[in-house]
């Protein structure tokens, strides 16, 4: 054999042995090949059926966290009424007189969600009426439907703010009285529709305010005229009156702003006995008072401070806070509303 056959023998050899062991291992290649798509089969069924249980457990959670959450409810009422904490809660009953809430109220974007919230805690109070006055010529439909879906005893009426007193958009608040026209159409409606026999309470409750359902329990104490403290008011956190525990009566008051006044508290502080104001036709609010001085003006006509029966534990409670809603930015819908495209075509907000 020469040297070159000797070669290509060897090459022939070599080749030889390479495609039997190709041959040998594509099979290798193709059972791995098998073995992955078989267990990644089985893997994504795995898979498959554990988000199936998962969804299962989801379900059986949310219904124990439920169920878990009526009963935590039902336990803390129970516990509130046989330690008697709930004792005063319950003593609004159909024999304790009607409260009646007076609420001027006029258009603007919030109008809405203001009402929304003071409805939904009036509806928290037995015995309760809702007076809702509109700054406007008419009822609107946004404050009648309001009325109509919440479940309350009300009376919506509508009286305009003379042109001459309403505040301009861009005027400060203390330019001009707010409510009095609402507040007075309110009083001649009680007066018109209510007798010396029927036994209740009236306040003026701002439909901006903030009103803890503590304050109604108070309400229901009052014979003539009621007061307690009003939180974020008059240039401080709290404004009320000073009680003197020993004999409960008035002694003064704290406010810093305007304290010369002959009552110096916000209209969210008292409520004044249906009766006094049935038996005072006369008194009323009005435009020729300064500024600040709509509640002394109503509250002279009635009654003299001695006479002021402190409330919320000797006014050391605060059960309303005197809030008020920053009117939202609109720029981007002023901006729609010249496309003709508005954001609320067609949807009440
Ligand atoms: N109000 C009204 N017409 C107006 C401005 C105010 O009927 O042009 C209502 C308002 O909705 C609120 C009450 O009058 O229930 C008192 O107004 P506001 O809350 O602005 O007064 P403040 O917070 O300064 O006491
Ligand atoms: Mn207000």
């Amino acid at each position: 054999m020469t040297y070159s056959s000797m070669l290509i023998h060897e090459s022939h050899r070599k080749s030889s042995m390479w495609s039997k062991f190709r041959c040998k291992n594509s099979w290798i290649v193709l059972f791995l090949i098998n073995a992955f798509v078989i267990q990644s089969i089985l893997y994504y069924k795995e898979i498959c059926k554990w988000d199936e249980i998962k969804q299962e457990i989801d379900i059986i959670m949310g219904n124990e966290r439920i169920t878990h959450t009526l009963a935590h409810s039902v336990l803390k009422r129970l516990h509130r009424i046989i330690t008697g904490v709930d004792k005063d809660k319950l003593n609004l009953d159909e024999n304790s007189g009607v409260i009646y809430a007076i609420t001027p109220t006029f258009v603007r974007p919030v109008q809405k969600a203001e009402l929304t919230r003071l409805s939904q805690t009036f509806m928290h109070i037995p015995n309760f009426h809702w007076i809702v006055v509109e700054d406007a010529p008419l009822e609107t439909p946004l404050v009648t439907k309001l009325l109509a879906d919440s479940d309350l005893t009300y009376t919506q009426l509508a009286a305009q703010t003379p042109k001459n007193y309403k505040l301009g958009r861009t005027d400060p608040n203390w330019k001009k009285p707010r409510g009095v026209e609402q507040r007075n159409a309110a009083l001649r409606w009680i007066r018109d529709n209510l007798k010396t026999s029927d036994k209740g309470v009236v306040f003026f409750a701002d439909d901006d305010n903030t009103y803890s359902i503590k304050l109604f329990n108070e309400m229901l104490k009052v014979k003539k005229v009621g007061v307690w403290p009003v939180g974020l008011v008059g240039g401080l956190m709290v404004e009320k009156p000073i009680c003197d525990n020993a004999t409960n009566k008035v002694l003064g008051f704290n406010s810093v702003w305007k304290p010369d006044r002959p009552f110096p508290v916000d209209m969210a502080g008292f409520a004044i006995g249906l009766n006094l104001l049935l038996e005072n036709r006369d008194a009323w609010f009005s435009y020729e008072v300064q500024g600040g001085y709509q509640e002394s003006a109503i509250l002279q006509q009635l009654i003299t401070k001695d006479q002021l029966e402190p409330l919320a534990d000797c006014c050391t409670k605060v059960y309303v806070w005197h809030t008020r809603t920053e009117p939202p930015l609109l720029n981007a819908e002023q901006m729609l509303i010249k496309k003709g495209k508005r954001s609320n075509a067609g949807i009440e907000v």
